[in-house]
């Protein structure tokens, strides 16, 4: 074998090069406070990893990030696995408990921090390991008094280090992120990504998003916002696409519906991604009644984007589109794209297409299988569960064996959703395996339910869950919020769900359906509906 000197890792650093030498002039936004240039920002990214160096970060270490979206936080993205350290991004929903666990577990020798969350770090002191160190992000540039031993203010370091940083070369395997799953039950798992995989994400669906057809989704006009924290897997990866296209890119902070919307009207941005909780939040705030909205396109993920609000955002001229990914696949699987003629279609079967969890990315391979690991027919009524294969997958749990075969049981990764797929090969998602319903044997999709309950305009948000019934095992319970000043009754409730079992939208099984109706719908960390939670609620 001949040693060839050609050699060249797919590494992080490499998705640092085109924007800038392309694009040095263009736009990083943090709220309506900061906007630098991609050439200021590279250089705050060397800044960062001397000031990083500065208080003992190397190779193999682990630095965490505990901040809301931001330019800094971008800065981290590349600094820290540019640096061939870990960057572990700390989700500050999780309890005290959890968030103790994840920072022990994860091993993070620095955690970066903004002042908003100090007090929460100060309160698990006693269960922080000593030696951890800790950098504050002030925004008045200030180190707090703080029980916690602090090196630093982050800009009063960047401002001190030199703005030159030799980012070496390593394996493209070595770990660059790592974050842990929302843990709606036991406690969190840990996800690890390396730099090849995150360099493929990136690639693959920087390809899936811009060029699905002519209208291209993100593209080097584009100006990007995230709505999906960043702690949360990567904000999706997106904020790798954007940067690597040098694209204007606005970070909103802490999330707020007023802060949310001015940023999005002053900066005219055209892409963005959320959890349908967020898009609702949107499409019924009276102050965005106002606002055009029609030149901004919106992927809606890690739940079900409901029909009924994909109607509601294409009336308001929305490019609104699903798309599918979990923790474990960094995490874009699908997405839900229309061919130029479909985008031509009457908004009701518009909505049907857009609302699909659609067809996987290149490079992913997706199967929809029966309990004997038999691929489904693809006639958009078989359930399976989706298994995928891809370059760019967890290889396991952090720390865990157990777990990790058991999601990679036979070599595919068991994603645990249930779904159906049509003849074209798009996927329609209709439950997590464990929030099915199984009613006389036969399963029974909440999420099925829920889209149409959520049609009814009295309605404003609906959750099905699993009851237990003597005669058919389990029936579906849906436990419905109303919309303000809107009275709907059970019975018409019933009757939306028996209109569309009789017109064949819903299985037979749904008409033993069971009403409740709430205040409100618990969510997760992440703002999805928490099932857990809405069982202890309506069934103890
Ligand atoms: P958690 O399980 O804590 O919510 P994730 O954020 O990883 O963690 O969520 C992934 C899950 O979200 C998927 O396994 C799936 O059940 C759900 N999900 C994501 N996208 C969709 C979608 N388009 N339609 C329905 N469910 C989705």
């Amino acid at each position: 074998k001949t040693e060839s000197a050609y050699e060249y890792p797919l590494l992080i650093k490499q998705l640092f090069l085109a924007p800038v030498e392309d694009r040095p002039e263009e736009q990083i936004i943090y709220r309506d406070e900061t906007a630098i240039s991609y050439r200021l920002w590279r250089e705050r990214v060397h800044k960062l990893a001397n000031a990083l160096e500065s208080v003992g970060v190397t190779h193999g270490s682990t630095v965490a990030m505990l901040d809301w979206d931001s330019h800094r936080y971008l800065e981290c993205y590349y600094a820290v696995p540019m640096m061939g350290a870990v960057l572990h991004m700390i989700n500050m929903r999780l309890s005290p408990e959890q968030l103790a666990y994840t920072i022990e577990h994860a091993e993070d020798d620095v955690i970066i921090c903004h002042a908003d969350f100090l007090p929460l770090l100060e309160a698990i002191k006693g269960r922080i390991a000593e030696g951890r160190k800790f950098i504050i992000i002030d925004e008045n540039g200030v180190v707090t008094d703080s029980a916690l031993k602090i090196e630093g203010e982050y800009e009063v370091m960047l401002a001190e280090a030199s703005s030159h940083y030799d980012f070496p070369d390593f394996d493209e395997n070595t770990r660059a992120t790592t974050f842990y799953t929302t843990g709606t039950t036991g406690l969190p798992k840990g996800v690890y990504f390396s730099h090849r995989q995150m360099v493929l994400h990136t690639l693959v669906n920087t390809v899936s998003l811009s060029s699905p057809s002519v209208q291209g989704r993100m593209h080097r006009e584009s100006v990007y916002m995230p709505m999906t924290p960043m702690f949360h897997v990567h904000a999706w990866g997106i904020p790798y696409i954007a940067t690597y296209l040098g694209i204007k890119q606005v970070y909103p902070g802490k999330y707020e519906p007023a802060m949310l919307l001015k940023l999005l009207v002053t900066h005219k941005v055209t892409f963005s991604h959320c959890v349908p909780t967020i898009l609702h939040l949107i499409l019924k705030s009276p102050a965005a009644a106002q606002f055009d909205l029609s030149n901004w396109s919106v992927i809606i993920g890690g739940a079900a984007l409901p029909k009924a609000m994909t109607l509601m955002a294409l009336e308001r001229g929305i490019d609104v589109f699903g798309g599918y990914g979990m923790s474990e696949t960094a995490p874009v699987l699908s997405i839900s794209h229309l061919s130029s003629a479909e985008t031509e279609l009457p908004p009701e079967e518009q909505a049907a297409l857009r609302s699909r969890t659609g067809k996987p990315v290149g490079l992913t391979q997706l199967r929809i299988v029966d309990e004997e690991g038999k691929d489904v027919p693809r006639d958009d009524k078989t359930p399976g569960e989706i298994i995928v294969r891809s370059p760019y997958l967890t290889q396991g749990y952090l720390k865990d064996n157990v777990h990790s075969e058991k999601l990679w049981e036979g070599g595919w990764l068991h994603t645990n959703d249930v779904a159906c797929i049509n003849e074209q090969g798009s996927v329609r998602i209709v439950d997590r395996t464990k929030d099915v319903i199984k009613v006389g044997g036969e399963w029974l999709g909440s999420l099925e339910i829920e889209d149409v309950i959520a049609r009814h305009e009295g309605v404003s948000e609906v959750a099905v869950i699993a009851f237990p019934d003597d005669q058919w095992g389990e029936v579906p319970m849906a436990i419905v919020v109303t919309a303000e000043g809107a009275e709907v009754s059970e019975s018409e409730v019933k009757q939306t769900v028996k209109a569309s079992v009789d017109s064949g939208v819903l299985p037979r099984e749904a008409i033993t359906l069971k009403v409740r109706f709430a205040d409100a719908i618990s969510k997760t960390s992440v703002g999805k509906t928490n099932k857990v939670a809405l069982r202890e609620q309506f069934l103890s």
